[in-house]
This record gives structure tokens, sequence and C-alpha cells, in this order.
């Protein structure tokens, strides 16, 4: 009998050698970008700090390279590292007669099983999360430290929160601009009457809070189209839209993809319901589910700004409390799976048809020429707030970084004057679109609605560069994009921090601490100094291919 020593391989060896096996059987190509680290985890079943570790590997022998901001790329198998990408691969063999927990899911899904979740036998008497601990891939720290943002607190809403409430999703942010009134009592398990005329995304968190004491809320009583900064978006794990509009959909889309989130988008009519979940750089996104037609509809720059807002806000769907918790249970789902790192159908819709209870998933394709596919590159925190921050500030800022012809460019349209085409008035003003109302854009002399003059772009010969960034509609914790024709830079007006997102609404310590740093502007940059050289590094925006 012969006696074999017995090799004991970590994880991440494991790991680093299935990949080396692809560079050696070419299904890997030199050159190629390995696919995004969350796929990665989910395909390989491991955690994100074993990946990180796999990753390091390879790359120490020269078998991967990182390219900021970017991802990981492979790199050609020559005499210089052949030797040490046979022996990871080596290692790989070795791992795989142990039960193959490595191997992504074929043929039908095997639940994932975590075999080093610890033996815990929950007191049912005591803890209100313990039974989710038989669940065997159900990770609770991560359940308690994650950060889930839900956009819209209607039917939807309300069997969203109620779902994570429940599981003890540990920080639920909530954002809706809409008022709680009668019609709503009939699909919205977490409304009261007495609630009547008050902000759903108040009364969504009290009563999340009320449901579950042990997590942590926040809300947010306004429209995330122009009011919750992209910093928000960018601290959470996963985004859910419990929306009832295109328009919202679209710029929630975005948000996303520009920070690289994923969200779950659902949508409800009567019986009918569907259910999709979109992963920056991984199949379609929302906005390749449009028509063009549809897009060109959604631009408010199209013909006539205000009515084209005022279309929007008008439009309701009817819709059922059922049709709502099965929806919104399955959105719910899939946020726990985005979680617990569980694999999730990323492009994909699935349909509910509740008339004759038939379930389908079809895939989109993803469009090659999206507008919504990019991602923000570094973020610079500022530790500024938008309420002290002027634009020429931000400005000054820019042009340090970008060179003299740096500008900003504002996620929204200003609205910088109203002409009467009748009486040829003009008033000058500077606001958000989305804060003047229809009714506001007729004239008061002959009652026709006005011409609106429109920029959202700021290049430094503004009359108003002394406003604030608060003043034009960029919300709290907001990161504002700047550009010099070539190359983009984005700024995060850190210093809202503290005040924009703390999940701290009706905790009984609730006391919001604010320290007002002042933003340190260089004064020796001036705006469309000559003398200033001019920097230019290949960095800002990233493409994240489909
Ligand atoms: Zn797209
Ligand atoms: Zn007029």
């Amino acid at each position: 009998m012969k006696i074999l020593p017995i090799t004991h391989k970590t994880l991440a060896e494991a790991v680093a050698g299935k990949l080396a096996g692809s560079l050696l059987d070419g299904s890997l190509k030199p050159g190629a970008q390995l696919p995004p680290e969350r796929e990665l985890i989910t395909k390989f079943g491991i955690s994100r700090s074993t990946l990180r570790e796999a990753l390091k590997m390879l790359e120490k022998y020269r078998l991967i390279e990182a390219r900021p901001n970017v991802g990981w790329f492979a790199l050609e198998v020559d005499e210089g590292n052949l030797a040490e990408a046979k022996e990871l691969a080596g290692a790989s063999r070795d791992q795989a007669e142990r039960p193959a927990r490595s191997e992504p899911p074929t043929g039908p899904i095997r639940l994932p099983i975590a075999s080093e979740k610890p033996i815990h036998i929950p007191n049912l008497s005591k803890d209100r999360q313990g039974t989710f601990d038989f669940i065997s891939w159900w990770d609770r720290d991560k359940v308690r430290n994650a950060k889930v943002l839900v956009i819209g607190a209607g039917a939807l809403g309300n069997e969203v929160v109620k779902n994570l409430a429940l599981m003890g999703i540990g920080n639920i942010f909530i954002v809706d601009f809409d008022k709680v009134e009668a019609a709503n009592l009939s699909r919205s398990v977490l409304f009261r009457e007495t609630d009547n005329n008050r902000s759903k995304a108040e009364i969504a968190a009290a009563r999340a809070k009320s449901i579950n004491p042990e997590i942590h809320v926040q809300y947010l009583n306004g429209d995330v189209t122009t009011e919750l900064g992209l910093g928000v978006i960018r601290r959470m794990d996963a985004i859910i839209g419990c929306l009832d509009n295109r328009e919202a959909r679209l710029a929630v889309n975005r948000f996303c993809y520009w920070m690289n989130k994923p969200w779950v988008d659902g949508a409800i009519q009567e019986l009918l319901g569907l259910m999709r979940v979109f992963v920056p750089g991984n199949g379609a996104c929302y906005e390749c589910t449009l028509t063009e037609q549809a897009i060109r509809d959604l631009s408010l720059r199209y013909s006539c700004p205000l009515l084209a807002r005022q279309n929007i806000l008008l439009g309701k769907v009817p819709t059922t409390p059922t049709i709502a918790s099965i929806i919104g249970g399955m959105q719910s789902q899939e946020a726990l799976k985005l979680i617990n790192n569980l694999p999730v159908e990323p492009g994909k819709v699935t349909h509910f048809n509740g008339m004759v209870n038939t379930m389908h998933t079809t895939a989109y394709s993803p469009r090659e020429d999206c507008e919504s596919h990019w991602t923000y590159g570094d973020i610079t925190e500022l530790p500024a707030r938008v309420e002290r921050t002027t634009l020429d500030d931000l400005l000054r800022i820019a042009c340090a970084d970008l060179g003299l012809n740096a500008v900003i460019e504002l996620d929204h349209e200003l609205i910088t004057k109203l002409e009467c085409p009748n009486c040829h008035t003009v008033e000058e003003i500077l606001r958000p679109l989305s804060k003047v109302s229809f009714e506001a854009g007729h004239c008061p002399t002959c009652g026709v609605l006005r011409e609106t003059s429109l920029t959202h772009v700021i290049t430094g010969d503004e009359p108003f560069l002394h406003r604030t960034l608060a003043s034009v509609g960029v919300p709290p914790l907001h990161i504002v994009r700047a550009h010099n024709g070539e190359e983009y830079r984005f700024y995060e007006l850190s210093g809202d921090l503290e005040e924009a997102l703390h999940f701290r609404h009706f905790d009984s310590s609730m006391k919001v601490v604010v320290t007002t740093p002042r933003v340190r502007i260089n004064d020796r940059i001036k705006i469309k100094d000559k003398e200033t050289p001019l920097v230019i590094k290949a960095r800002g925006r990233v493409r994240l291919r489909d």
C-alpha cells in the first residue's frame, strides 16, 4: 500500500488554481478581462476576501494584472510564469476531490451550503431572527449590517418595507415624495386612517421600526429623481425600486449604474406584475428595455418641458394589494439574495400573470449604444456641504484638477428664464425645472404658457456663480461631475454625510450631530488664468462592458 501525503489547500488557493487552469487551457485568453468580482464571488460560492486573496496570488505570479477602476485582466502565460500557473492549477485539482464548492451551478439549481457557518442553537423565545439561523446560507451579520434603499412607499413599497423589517435587514432608507390618502389604505399594510396627509416615507419608516425595533431606519420625504444625493446610493448594498413611472425608473437606473449598484425593479397592474434585477455590467439595464420612442418621450428637453413633467405626474395605474404582495415579496427576496451573495439573474424579467397563474422569465438584450452604461471612476470626497459651497467654489476645485476649461455638469435642468411668447415679458429666475410647477410656468399677465430657457452646464461665465449648490437644486451628499472635454472628475459633498445618511430616525437616541467643516479652496487658483498648467490624466468615467 502506498500512502500519499495529504495536501491542504486553502479555498483561495483553489480559486486561484481554477483561474490558472482556465489560463492554461486557453478558456481565459491573455488580455481578456475577468468577470466582475460580484460574479466571481457568486460563481465560486466564496466570500469577497477569499476572492481578493486568490486574485492577489495570481497577481503575484504575474498571471493577471489590475487596471485601476476597470478590473482584472489575464496576462500571457510564458516561460516566466508557466511553472507557477501549473503549480496553482495543481492546487485546484486537489481541492476538486472535496465536495465541489467551487463549481458554478449547472442543471437544477443547488442550494449553496455554507459549510463554515458555525453551529448555533438560537433561543427562539428571545431571539426574533432566530429561525433564520436554520437557513444554511443565511448570513446573520450580512443581513444585520445590510443597507437597503427602498424607493417608493406605495403598494409595492409597503410590502417590501414590511418584508425587509421582518427579515431584520439592518438599515432601511425609504424615499417617497407623496402623502398618504384614503385610497392608499386598501393596498398599504403600513398605513392607517389617522396617517392621512402625512408623508408616506415617514409613516412607512415609523411602522418598519415598530415591526422590528432592532433595525435602523431613515426616510426622505422627497423626489428621488432630484432630491436624493448620489452619495446615499453609493453607500447602499441594494436598491429596490417600487415606482409607478418610467421617468423615475430611468433616473434610478442611471444612478445605480453610475454608482455600480444592483437594483431590483417591480411593476404591477391589476392582477399582473413583473420583477427584474439589474446589475451594472451584467446583461441589460432598465434603459436597454425601453424603445427609442419611449426614451424620446421621457426626455424633458423635448418640446415643452413643463408640460412633459406635468403629464408624467398624472399617470396612475390601478393595482391590488394581492399583486403588490406577490411582486413585493419577490423583490424583497432578490434583495435578500444580493445581500447574502446568492446568485441572481440580472437583465432578466419574471412576469407573473395572476389571471391564469403563469410565471415566465425571459432575458432582455443589452443595447450597445445604451446611454446609461457608464460608471463613475474615483470619487473625490470633499469635506464640503451643499448649503455652504458655491458653484464658484466647486468650479475652482474642478479647474485645479482638470484645467481652466473645466465645466460642471449638473444632473438636472435649471430654468434660467421664462419668456412669454404673447406679451414678451421675461422673468429671470434660477430654479431647478422640478421646482417650477406647470401653473407657475404661465404668464401672470396674459395667462399663456411661457417658454423656458434651460441649462445644466456651468462654465464659469454665469452671473450666478455665487449661488450655493443647494440653492440651484443639488441635494445633500450629492456627487457632482466636472469635465474638461476629455476627462471627468467626480466630487462628493461628503460634509453632508452625517446629516444625509444616519439610519437613526425613530431611534430613542436620535440626535444628529452635525459638524460643519469648511471647504478649503486654494485661493491661488484663478479661473481662466492662462498660467495654470493643464494636467490631463486618464481618469474618470469607466465604461462597464455587458
Ligand atoms: Zn442599458
Ligand atoms: Zn404674457
